[in-house]
């Protein structure tokens, strides 16, 4: 596989599979992954839902999903596509769930319902929060020591300290400014780490678009509509994927390792094979075993 030009050496690459900077990464983010074991099925009563392709019934807010048992568990987890569930199946709270059930000392909705209000708006904004401390800490694997990288660690800590507050701290939180601030961040780490050149697409509409082998190696999608896009056998090594809705695209024999900004759940709603390779820390979805 040939290298961009301006890969030049010293040009901030994602580590070889199995470094130790990656396993540093992997370290870094472990809080940052679902822990359902630890949670009250938070996420199966704080948000609405409304029926569509993700979701086979409409919930309000608040109100635990007629599929949730007694004992917290979901009564058809292991079928959640197939009875028009895939948004349970994508979802993903970055560890905010098991966050704000020690947060209330490990009381749940059931027990407590006049804190349950106070729980479901905790999980809001700490979803939040972990979430952009998962591609905060992908920013500070990414960028060398310096100025640049000193602003991503500035910024960690002070997500750290908002993440540690109390739940009235965090209900006060300006969190569409918070985002913004983040966001222009990672924008700036993507511009540093892709370097010149490959194409500008960030917000654009890629629905179904052909994309079949593509070099987008370099590529600014972020917050791109790419739902059934053909991305197979497309090369998106230092692709900024961040918040590209991925829903239903074919990812089959693409090179995603070294992909920027890329989540789980993005892969989970995605298709893909075993010839799909992946950045560091990401599994490879149940549903993308059968090659095709
Ligand atoms: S379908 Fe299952 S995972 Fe989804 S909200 Fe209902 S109980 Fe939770």
């Amino acid at each position: 596989m040939t290298q961009a030009p301006h890969e030049a050496r010293d040009t901030p690459r994602p580590p070889a599979p199995g470094g130790r900077r990656e396993l540093d990464l992997a370290e870094a983010r472990r809080e940052l992954r679902a822990d359902c074991g630890r949670c009250v099925a938070l996420c199966c009563v704080a948000p609405m839902f409304v029926a569509s392709a993700d979701f086979a019934l409409d919930k309000p807010a608040g109100v635990p999903c007629p599929n949730l048992r007694g004992d917290d568990r979901c009564g058809i987890h292991t079928e959640l596509r197939g009875r028009g569930f895939a948004g349970c199946a994508v979802f993903d709270c970055f560890g905010a769930g098991q966050r704000v059930t020690a947060l209330f000392d490990g009381a749940t909705w059931r027990e407590a319902p006049e804190d349950a209000a106070g729980m479901f708006g905790a999980l809001e904004v700490l979803r939040q929060l972990h979430e952009a401390l998962w591609y905060l800490r992908e920013a500070a694997h990414l960028v060398p020591r310096g100025p640049l990288h000193d602003l991503v660690d500035a910024l960690i800590g002070t997500t750290e300290g908002l993440a540690a507050s109390d739940a009235a701290t965090l209900a006060d939180i300006d969190t569409a400014s918070y985002r913004r601030e983040v966001g222009d961040l990672l924008a700036d780490v993507s511009a540093a780490v892709r370097g010149p050149g490959g194409r500008r697409w960030a917000g654009k509409d890629l629905v179904g678009a052909r994309l079949r082998g593509a070099d987008l190696r370099g590529a600014e999608l972020r917050g791109a509509y790419a739902l059934g896009a053909d991305l197979r056998d497309a090369d998106l090594r230092r692709c900024d994927l961040l918040g590209v809705d991925l829903r239903g695209a074919d990812l089959a024999g693409a090179r995603l390792d070294g992909a920027l900004f890329l989540t789980q759940p993005q892969l989970e709603a995605a298709r893909g094979d075993r010839r799909t390779t992946l950045p560091a820390g990401l599994a490879r979805p149940g549903h993308w075993s059968v090659d095709r």
